[in-house]
């Protein structure tokens, strides 16, 4: 087998029992990896009903066919399970040196199940692995952990991923760090971790695996590493990271500003070229990554050295919660970085608390406090207060569906779908963008579903016969929404960094000369349809169907400012031609039979028409 160990390490937890998964060719060249192939394995152990934080749910951490290879933008991982924030199919990615070493440790992922007695890590090394004991650093932070375990293994070589204080105490939308502050930020996976009593996974390594064709691949991985160097977007993101979009996305009325109700906002005092004045940040990157978006910023309040924000983190907690005080967005995401919290969620479940308060339905005397916009020292207290699990923060923890519920609030107002908070995209700045919201296999994701990145030209893929549109209208979104969704899912399962600007052409070509099996862009772009489908039929089965592909009025209804003044996103033309396009069942919202059938999932088409 090319690209692939064709193993998986199994681990239960519960009985300490650990073995090796054998892969089957087959599936490997129908799910290829990442997240599309967790959700193949995962998909027997999922019953209707499951809760996420059952020991027998699975976590599953894996890599793809293109991780280790020296193909530019490559070191990303994905984590999956069900997610304890929306107790549907959860998945999130993060990038850094973690996932190049894991594939190092000699296996292309890790299916784990059960529930420790007592804190434990996993060590893999060349093939080999060990349940150890982690008493000690349970409590401890992620940064902490992460220098402990490099200091206990006498080995600063190994890569950790762990989960902090949040993901312990399993707020739901806990998150998995690693490499200091990269994070698999969203759906609540370090929560899972935490319900295993697991705190971290230590990678370490040297095995590789073989190429079907090097001679060829080096040539292609020359071709790779100068598309993407000589793409604009390459000087752009280097000099000034994720952030830069700042400015650009306001004037769109992209970035959404007090709570989805503005979309003007000073954008120039929290944006990419303040954060490098202001604290001289640098410039960081993920194993092998020439674009090196990512932020450090030295001695930041008397801590050593800080992570990020990356843009999503500074928009949440700064527009989002109407603070312009730089100085807290960066103290925020830090925090959660070190307590391994979700900053989206975090900074949308704050900003909705503030919308709350404002409109009298979160009272001072349920508060505890008063919970005003703008105040940055309490954005920074409130992430205290949420991992904490303590006041207030117990509820802004549960996430905006939980909040309104329990608060009796319009749910139209929460900012939610499926229960994973909106990303800091407004969709009514790319009407597109709402349909790959409110059919998202994870929720509301801007990662899954680009669109805005595709009318923006940042992302094109000609090769499946799809062009921009007018970012402003709702007809003609559903095939290019469907597409885009299908190829974000390539990228998942391959693990290839969403920014890299490589053509279908050149991606199917590398795998096809890693794996020796041949794929063309049509070929990807049915794995992953494929992908989308198989996790749509967990979600079936864990109850969702058509009322849950929504937008929330909130986010989508007119404003009366900024570039969308009074645009509003068809929610019902465009869902009924996206259910067409996807040949899903439109009273029940499954996939059809027919369309199962033909990707060749033919258990789901039993299990979700037993009757048929
Ligand atoms: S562009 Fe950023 S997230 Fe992507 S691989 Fe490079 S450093 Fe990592």
């Amino acid at each position: 087998m090319f690209g692939y160990h064709g193993k998986f390490l199994q681990v239960d937890l519960g009985t300490g029992e650990i073995k090796v998964l054998e892969l089957k060719a087959d599936d490997l060249k129908k799910f290829i990896g990442g997240s599309s192939l967790a959700a193949m394995l995962m998909y027997d152990r999922i019953k209707p009903g499951q809760s996420p934080l059952s020991p027998d749910t699975p976590l599953v951490f894996a890599t793809g066919p293109f991780t280790g290879t020296r193909v530019p933008m490559v070191s990303r991982l994905a984590i999956c399970g069900i997610s304890p924030l929306t107790g549907i199919w959860g998945e999130s990615t993060t990038g850094g040196t973690f996932p190049f070493k894991l594939k190092a440790s000699g296996f292309d992922g890790i299916f784990i199940t059960g529930k420790a007695d007592r804190p434990v890590y996993l060590y893999l090394n060349n093939g080999k692995a060990e349940i150890r004991d982690a008493s000690s650093l349970w409590g401890i932070d992620t940064y902490e952990v992460q220098k402990k375990l490099k200091d206990e293994l006498q080995d600063a070589g190994v890569s950790v991923a762990c989960i902090g204080p949040a993901g312990e105490k399993m707020v739901p939308y806990a998150c998995v760090m690693n490499d200091k502050g990269r994070a698999a930020g969203r759906c609540g996976l370090g929560a899972l971790m935490g319900s295993k009593k697991l705190k971290a996974v230590v990678a370490a390594g040297n095995l590789k695996t073989e190429l079907a064709n090097k001679e060829k691949m080096d040539e292609l991985t020359k071709q790779a590493r100068n598309t993407v160097i000589s793409h604009y977007m390459n000087p752009i993101y280097r000099e000034l990271g994720t952030l830069v979009y700042m400015e650009l996305g306001m004037a769109l009325g992209d970035v959404p500003a007090k709570y989805f109700t503005k979309s003007v906002f000073p954008a120039e005092k929290i944006g990419g070229k303040a954060l490098k004045e202001t604290y001289n940040a640098t410039k960081d990157a993920c194993y092998g990554c020439p674009m090196m978006c990512a932020r450090v910023v030295k001695n930041f309040n008397g801590i050593d050295e800080v992570h990020g924000p990356e843009y999503e983190t500074a928009a949440a907690f700064g527009p989002l919660c109407m603070n312009y005080d730089l100085n807290s967005i960066v103290m925020a995401n830090h925090l959660c970085n070190a307590y391994g919290l979700d900053t989206m969620s975090a900074g949308v479940s704050i900003a909705y608390a503030m919308h709350l308060y404002e409109n009298g339905i979160l009272t001072k005397d349920r508060a505890g406090m008063e919970i005003e916009w703008g105040n940055g020292d309490l954005i920074v207290r409130l992430v205290e207060m949420i991992v904490n699990r303590q006041g207030i923060g117990e509820l802004l923890g549960q996430g905006v569906r939980r909040m309104a519920e329990e608060l009796k609030a319009d749910p139209e107002e929460a900012a939610h779908v499926k229960g994973l908070e909106l990303p800091m995209h407004d969709a009514r700045a790319f009407q597109g963008q709402a349909l790959c919201y409110a059919t998202g296999p994870r929720g509301a994701c801007h990662l899954k579903g680009s669109h805005y990145r595709f009318d923006l030209g940042s992302m094109a893929v000609p090769e499946l016969g799809i062009a921009p549109s007018d970012r402003l209208k709702s007809e003609g979104k559903a095939e290019v929404s469907a597409i885009v969704q299908n190829y974000n899912e390539v990228f998942d399962s391959l693990l290839l960094c969403k920014f890299a600007t490589l053509s279908a052409t050149q991606i199917s070509e590398m795998l096809s000369n890693i794996t020796g099996w041949e794929y063309t862009p049509t070929d990807l772009n049915t794995a992953g349809e494929r992908s989308i489908n198989i996790k749509r039929a967990i979600s079936n089965k864990l109850g969702v169907s058509r009322k849950d592909d929504r937008m929330p009025r909130i986010c989508i209804q007119a404003l009366t400012e900024g570039s969308t003044e009074g645009k509003s996103p068809d929610m019902g033309l465009m869902l009924k031609e996206y259910y067409d396009y996807r040949k899903w069942d439109w009273d029940t919202g499954k996939p059809s039979r027919q369309k199962l059938v033909e990707l060749s999932l033919e258990q789901a088409a039993i299990d979700l028409w037993p009757s048929s």
